[in-house]
């Protein structure tokens, strides 16, 4: 038997190349996306209206006679008709039309139309009603169901891909459309559904009957379309899942602690560890003695002391003869964790490496030599670690920092590097944006979760304030005070377009502007559009307190960690997430000082601004914080689009169907244990042949 997953489109009637062509285009190929090609919102043509009980701004279907078209010079060229029935007469306009149209509309025929009523210069009118004339003496009924209207593109009408619709759904009867789904398991959780089964709830959403809740359909939230979102997420859960499982068959390597270097390089530190550093360092340093490779996600606050963790990962594997790699998603950043990473390694014999795009000719070659021989333990760098022509001499451990910054497959496709026929190296992964527990259950599902809770101690809360533009004369008043106190101070500018150079030109403006209103001050300039080494002197001169200021893009946002800055202003916030600016905050508050942020924002402040801003001033808990991001935002925007984006839901929403997730990872821990041969189906319905997460 032939499923509708693998029926193309051109087994229905009436379906040629051209249009399977035009299909394809809307990600349409097979029978089965047809079904799933759900209707964007609803039409009632199942009840006509007496044309004197018309309402302004509604839909509606009218039958009667037509009493004369005419076409009318206004301020747009208008063809305009007539049509009357025993309750009254309604006009129809048509701003586009050919002169057989106009023809065709002859007094006295009887039409029937549908359209949207618009209050218009000639009363109540209809704009570019759809319309059929109706044969005298048969009868014509009325639509039987809500008339769906499909998400569309050019070529393709809704009268179209309401003929393939039906046609896929006489098929989809015809019991190809398997049942995954046991109907033990549905129920449950579906406790008020009638339509269970899938084809039924296909059915429902294609033809919805006259009395369907509309209401419930346009949020989405009728349980037909819960039931198909519910299998949806169930099959990228599900997927997820085995993916871990598929990973964890691979070997690893076993990285064991070797106790002295441990001690050795906690006794360089100038503090000592948290107890939550001490509880997830722990729990790394048993999953990576283990042969199975470890997924482990680090979540932990900015500022929470992250890096040192991962550097005691590290340690564990260059004690064992591996080497390490460490991700970064900035220039900045890499650079830092270099000079970090230098500075506790190098006395303990331990070979630092770092790779960036910038480096090329023979300077790259050194450095892929030594990283392809082993010299290299610790190879730190941005993406360009996972070029094709880097290879590691023997990687035992991945450790990728602020991970939300990159997406889902650059994250997979560290993971296929150092891999061998059978091995795989050991993953860690940071992030300073806290994941709220059900999107991590989604888009996560494949990694184990640590947390560092706790910030270490010391640390002043820092203190956010809002401040209008005009009062810019008081934010230079502050920065001039911090730094008369021996301490520094960053700017930062933001845009609203994802345009480095003009947020480079703006940060150079504001840093000539701050230049003349704070002469004795040293002030310093970064931005994305600057040369590696410009980049580089301008941190380390920042770091070493040889500037008061610096003046900002947010390239600055992950990592940057100078503890001698107690003030952060950034312009504009109401241009960024709310983690965004919590991440840019974090900048601060990073020694014993009290610290400050103040938002320097434009005026007239929307309502919506406003409570981000409050929510900022009223926490600095990113936990706290990124839940309220996401009920402002979305997940979209949390996580990134590009995470949720490589979901590539159909039907579900992450946001909107949030409350399912609970009960999917309940629905999948079900399956796996007794329904293990559905699992395959579900996944190749909702996500294809493709194996979705395997080789990127
Ligand atoms: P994040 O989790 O944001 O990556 P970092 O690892 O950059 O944080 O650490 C922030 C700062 O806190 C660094 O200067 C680091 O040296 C310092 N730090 C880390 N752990 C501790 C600790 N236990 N006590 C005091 N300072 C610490
Ligand atoms: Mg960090």
């Amino acid at each position: 038997m032939t499923t509708l997953d693998q029926t193309p489109v051109t087994a229905l009637r009436g379906i040629g190349a051209q249009m399977r062509d035009k299909l394809a285009r809307i990600g349409i190929t097979t029978v089965q996306d047809i079904l799933f090609h759900l209707p964007l919102r609803y039409m009632d043509r199942t009840r006509l209206t007496p044309i004197g009980s018309l309402q302004p701004n509604s839909d509606a279907v009218i039958e009667g006679e037509i009493k004369g078209a005419d076409v009318v010079f206004g301020r747009r060229r208008s063809l305009i008709c007539k049509v009357q029935d025993n309750t009254g007469v309604v006009t129809l306009r048509f701003f586009h039309f050919g002169a057989a149209q106009r023809s065709n509309l002859t007094t006295g025929a009887k039409i029937r139309c549908f359209g949207e009523v618009r209050r218009g210069s000639a009363g109540l009118e209809l704009y570019h009603p759809e319309y059929k004339f109706l044969a005298d003496h048969t009868p014509d009924p009325m639509a039987q169901y809500l008339t769906p209207v499909y998400p569309a593109s050019e070529g393709l009408t809704q009268n179209r891909l309401r003929t393939i619709a039906t046609q896929a759904l006489t098929l989809a009867d015809a019991s190809s459309l398997v049942e995954l789904l046991p109907a033990q398991i549905v129920p449950a959780n579906f406790k008020n559904t009638q339509q269970t089964s899938l084809s039924e709830a296909l059915q429902f959403l294609h033809q919805p009957p006259a009395d369907a809740p509309v209401e419930l359909l346009a949020q989405g939230q009728h349980p037909a379309q819960q039931r198909l979102a519910l299998e949806e997420l169930l099959a990228h859960h599900l997927s997820l899942q085995r993916l871990r499982q598929e990973i964890r068959q691979h070997q690893a390597p076993i990285l064991l602690v070797e106790p002295s270097l441990n001690t050795q390089f906690l006794d360089h530190l100038p503090f000592t560890l948290t107890n939550a550093q001490q509880q997830v360092s722990k729990e790394i340093a048993a999953d990576i003695a283990q042969p199975i490779p470890m997924l482990r996600l680090l979540q932990g606050d900015v500022g929470s002391g992250k890096t040192v963790v991962a550097a005691q990962a590290a340690l564990q594997a260059v004690a064992s003869g591996y080497q390490a790699a460490l991700m970064a998603p900035t220039e900045i950043l890499a650079e830092q964790h270099r000079l970090n990473f230098e500075n506790w390694f190098s006395p303990l014999n331990i070979k630092v490496a770092w790779l960036t795009g910038k480096q090329k000719g023979k300077a790259r070659a050194a450095i892929l030599e030594i990283i392809a021989n082993g010299t290299a333990q610790l190879i730190i760098g941005t993406h360009a670690l996972f070029q094709d022509d880097v290879i590691f001499h023997k990687l035992g451990l991945t450790i990728i920092d602020e991970q939300h910054r990159f997406g889902v497959h650059q994250r997979l496709a560290l993971r296929e590097k150092g891999s061998g026929a059978n091995a795989m190296p050991h993953q860690l992964i940071m992030t300073a944006t806290p994941i709220p527990r059900t999107l991590a259950m989604s888009v996560y599902a494949d990694l184990d979760f640590s947390v560092i809770d706790e910030l270490p101690t010391g640390r002043q809360p820092i203190n956010t304030v809002a401040i209008p533009d005009q009062r810019r004369d008081e934010v230079i008043a502050r920065i001039r005070a911090a730094c008369s106190d021996g301490h520094q101070a960053y700017w930062v500018c933001t845009l609203i377009e994802e345009s480095d150079v003009l947020e480079a030109q703006a940060a150079e403006v504001t840093a000539d502007e701050l230049k003349l209103l704070l002469p004795e001050l040293r002030v310093g300039l970064v931005h994305g559009r600057l040369k590696a080494v410009d980049k580089t002197r301008a941190m380390d001169a920042f770091k070493n307190a040889e500037l008061d200021l610096l003046i900002a893009t947010t390239v600055i946002e992950v990592g940057v960690d100078v503890p001698n800055a107690s003030l952060m202003i950034i312009e504009n916030p109401e241009r960024l997430g709310l983690a965004q600016l919590h991440q840019l905050r974090g900048r601060v508050g990073r020694g014993h000082i009290a610290s400050h942020c103040v938002l320097i924002y434009a005026t007239p402040l929307s309502q919506r601004s406003k409570e981000r801003i409050n929510i900022l001033r009223q926490t600095n808990d990113g936990f706290i914080i990124a839940e309220q991001d996401l009920k402002l935002r979305g997940p979209g925007e949390v996580l990134g689009t590009r995470q949720t984006g490589e979901l590539n839901l159909r039907i579900a929403d992450l946001e909107r169907d949030a409350h399912l997730l609970e009960s999917i990872k309940a629905i999948a821990a079900e399956l796996m244990r007794d329904y293990p041969q559905t699992i395959s189906p579900i996944i190749r319905r909702w996500l294809g042949e493709k194996e979705r997460y395997g080789q990127v």
